[in-house]
């Protein structure tokens, strides 16, 4: 069997590095054809060698040469910059590209990916979040299937699997609640960047362990879960499991509900997302039932984590208001990890950018990178 050739975009990540141990443990299944960094070259540099991808893309110049200088002796090809990375996906030998990039800067290297017909194994939900019906109408005009790697979205895709037509009633999110969970506004005036750096059950980048804290990231969710699974808000629900086993759940008409259960792993919905429609094996540890007598749940507090509720607002409208959310927060939590502003001030940011950002029902692309622009610029004025 050939082997599926695979792009990986922000291989020096966590979800990047995961799916490179994904990689190895299936040395006979897959390939690396293209791996890429942000400013990361060491790492890049020792991935590079280990996996001989034809391509690299360093996205801050000033690594390039440092990254060129090693890897030419490898036969490995060097690029540089943020056009590469949105150029690179579009190389024939790449089979699947995996958006394992953080934040608005997936968009456009998913886009060519598209239109160079890939399959799309997503981990980028900003994606989704800023351009989900652009992406999806190119996706379908494509005829590029879109992988889910976010786990709930993962899980949900998995109990698809089957139901050919068959409609779904709702959806159900499930979310662990952060670290502050059960906490007050009070209580959580002054948390700490490192406070919210430590997530009970998964270990993450930086950016989406925040958004794990704040609930932004159930909201960022709730948007993808509308554009994979084509929902409307009603249809899209969030139920706090602080437990993290059931990683969610679909309900049909008939009032069936299927979950997707097990450890909380991300190597699992990667591997899903490369091998798919094929399961192959996998030495994680298994699920015992008896180290988990009680799963639980209960209701996300949305006054208090305020970005859940932007998130259906954002929703609701449509239209850029969510490229509009999706930018404050960036620009937000990078001020947060920053130390520059309070943890409650991420979702004021959000709220007033949503508020004073001008709204476009239906934007075009060029919207979608004005709004960014602006709501980013808007969102620097707040802090
Ligand atoms: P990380 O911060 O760990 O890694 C981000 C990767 O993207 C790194 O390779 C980084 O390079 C690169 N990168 C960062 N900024 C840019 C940029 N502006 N342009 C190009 N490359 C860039 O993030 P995660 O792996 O945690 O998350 C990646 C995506 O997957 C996010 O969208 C996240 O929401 C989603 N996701 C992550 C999960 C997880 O468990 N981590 C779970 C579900 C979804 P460098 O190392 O050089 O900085
Ligand atoms: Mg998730």
């Amino acid at each position: 069997m050939e082997k599926k050739k695979i792009a990986i975009l922000g291989s020096t990540g966590s979800i990047g590095t995961q799916a490179l141990e994904v990689v190895e443990e299936h040395a006979n299944q897959f390939q690396v054809e293209v791996l890429t960094a942000h400013s990361n070259a060491d790492l890049l540099i020792q991935q590079a060698i280990k996996f001989k991808p034809n391509a690299v893309v360093i996205v801050d110049e000033t690594k390039y040469q440092q990254v060129a200088d090693v890897l030419w002796e490898h036969d490995i090809k060097t690029y540089k910059g943020e056009a590469a990375l949105a150029q690179v996906v579009e190389m024939e030998s790449v089979d699947v590209v995996l958006t394992a990039l953080v934040g608005y800067a997936g968009l456009l290297p998913t886009i060519n990916a598209i239109k160079a017909k890939k399959t799309i194994a997503l981990a980028n939900k900003e994606t989704l979040v800023v351009a989900g019906e652009l992406i999806t109408i190119l996706a379908r005009e494509n005829g590029v299937v879109i992988l889910p790697v976010d786990s709930e979205h993962g899980a949900i895709f998995e109990c698809l699997v089957g139901e050919h037509q068959n409609k779904i009633e709702k959806i159900y999110l499930t979310a662990s609640g952060g670290p502050f969970r059960g906490k007050s506004k009070e209580e959580l005036k002054n948390i700490t960047k490192e406070q919210a750096l430590k997530h009970p059950n998964w270990n993450m980048g930086a950016k989406i362990t925040i958004d794990s804290a704040t609930l932004m990231n159930k909201g960022l969710e709730v948007i993808e879960a509308k554009w994979l699974f084509n929902l409307k808000p009603e249809q899209i629900d969030v139920i706090v499991h602080p437990q993290s086993i059931i990683h969610s759940l679909v309900q049909f008409e008939d009032g069936s509900m299927k979950a997707q259960i097990g450890l909380p792993n991300m190597r699992h919905p990667i591997q899903y997302a490369l091998s798919f429609p094929f399961r192959l094996p996998s030495k994680s540890q298994r699920f015992n039932f008896m180290d988990y007598p009680q799963l639980t749940f209960e209701e996300p507090d949305k006054t208090t984590f305020m970005n859940l509720t932007l998130a259906y607002e954002a929703l609701e409208k449509g239209g850029n208001l969510a490229c509009i959310l999706n930018a404050a927060n960036e620009v937000a939590v990078e001020a947060f990890l920053n130390d520059q502003i309070g943890f409650l001030d991420i979702a004021e940011i959000n709220q007033r950018c949503m508020q004073e950002v001008s709204f476009i029902q239906h934007p075009t692309y060029e919207d979608y990178v004005k709004t960014n622009t602006r709501a980013r610029e808007f969102a620097k004025t707040l802090i």
